[in-house]
């Protein structure tokens, strides 16, 4: 165990549940309209996008499993051609693809198929009209949204380069449409930009970087993105999450910053919506404030939301367990959680649950795997995953946010009563 300056870190090894990479596409392929995922799998991974993509089996998807059966397992077949053959017939059948994905899965690393290799032969064979790229949405020692990590930091190579460029903002992370055109607006009115979104909404939009162009992240969770996006020469401008009220002032001041906006303006332009934030978080802490969480290692996402369930609601926090904790990307929020908390690095299930068990928490946030049977026990539960199917950042969000740890406690009181 080692301690920083806000929290002891103990560190898990062990079994662990969680979702694979491959989720991702369900919230990515709503964000890019003009892009496909094409995963090299199993059909158990087929069947997972399919149910993790639930009602919009009746939209025609942008996304689909092509099938390493046993035959290629065996190495009886070809799987390249094979490869070849499905994504030809994919694009032909869908004239509007610009951009698409081979997602490797566990049985294609099992099977060592060099997807890159793929990728750079079938785009030459469809270029200019498509761009296809890969990335790996295995489960192997990943978690669920490290696949949209994976995806955006495949992504950043094709950023265009303007060598004489004015200085920029690039916002890293997908955010539903909803909110990023919100935060559009308020970049706008502080005269921080010109602003770009990443990923784009179109993938023949995507935004161009130069020499001046510091970025700003929207989820905690891009380690490889960050890496490749200082590869290419951005600078990082270091901030919490925009979660919560707190979170997403703080978040535009350290761009309002960078940009020297006068703190006066700063507060003029910001200070409405914060104010709507706070009001709309005063209805929810009717129900959480006092309340203890604990938090199982499932989206990374759990830092953040920690930090706005403690300062913002005055819930109190029993264990904090995040599948990674990267310290540069997370130095910020560490900073504002209350001294002396359990922080968990990685899992060990049993022994996690047995911690959880024995502090009888009145809300457990975890994977769906876990949630069934810790109801079954008598304990609340949230799912993590929600959290990212749904709008949170943002000061019109925040009221959203809360509601989603208090709607559990308030379906259970119901239950009680
Ligand atoms: Fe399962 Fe691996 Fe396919 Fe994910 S990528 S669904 S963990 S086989």
């Amino acid at each position: 165990m080692s301690t920083t300056a806000t929290a002891a870190v103990l560190r898990e090894r062990g079994q662990r549940e969680v979702f694979c990479g491959l989720t991702g596409i369900i919230w990515l392929h709503r964000k890019i309209q003009d892009a496909f995922f094409l995963v090299v799998g199993s059909r158990t991974c087929a069947h997972l996008l399919q149910s993790a993509a639930g009602v919009m089996i009746f939209a025609e998807p942008r996304f689909a499993t092509a099938i390493i059966d046993e035959r290629d397992l065996a190495g009886l077949a070809d799987m390249n051609a094979e490869l070849d053959r499905v994504v030809a017939g994919v694009l032909a059948q869908r004239p509007d693809i610009r951009l698409l994905f081979l997602v490797g899965s566990c049985p294609s690393e099992v099977i060592k198929l060099d997807l890159s290799r793929a990728a750079a032969r079938l785009s030459q064979t469809f270029a200019p009209r498509v761009r296809i790229l890969n990335y790996s949405g295995s489960g192997i020692e990943t978690t669920f949204t490290q696949g949209e990590d994976a995806c955006l930091a495949s992504l950043v190579p094709s950023l265009p380069l303007e060598r004489n460029a004015p200085p920029s903002l690039l916002v890293v992370g997908a955010l539903a449409d909803v909110v990023e055109d919100q935060f559009r607006r308020l970049f706008e009115a502080l005269g921080v930009g010109p602003v770009s979104f990443f990923p784009p909404r179109s993938s023949t939009n995507l935004p161009p970087i130069g020499p001046n162009t510091s970025f700003l992240t929207v989820q905690p969770f891009l380690s490889s993105t960050v890496r490749a996006l200082g590869e290419r020469k951005l600078r990082r401008i270091a901030a919490p999450f925009p979660l919560g009220a707190e979170g997403t002032l703080l978040w535009l001041k350290a761009a309002a910053d960078a940009w020297g906006v006068d703190p006066k303006q700063f507060r003029a332009i910001t200070e409405p919506g914060y104010e709507r934030a706070r009001r709309a978080l005063l209805r929810q802490q009717t129900y959480l404030t006092g309340k203890r969480v604990f938090f199982f290692p499932d989206s990374q996402l759990e830092i953040p939301l920690a930090r706005f369930l403690s300062r913002e609601l005055g819930m109190r926090l029993v264990e904090i367990s995040t599948p990674y904790l990267d310290r540069q990307q997370l130095g910020r929020e560490l900073d504002l959680l209350p001294p002396g908390i359990l922080l968990v690095e990685g899992q060990n299930v049993d022994k996690q649950l047995d911690r959880c068990r024995a502090a009888k928490p009145d809300l457990v946030v975890c994977g769906l795997g876990l949630a069934n049977p810790l109801e079954a026990e008598g304990l609340t539960t949230k799912w993590a995953i929600e959290l990212l199917f749904t709008p949170i950042q943002g000061f019109d969000q925040a009221g959203d946010l809360a509601e989603l740890f208090a709607r559990p406690l308030v379906r259970d009181s119901l239950l009680v009563a």
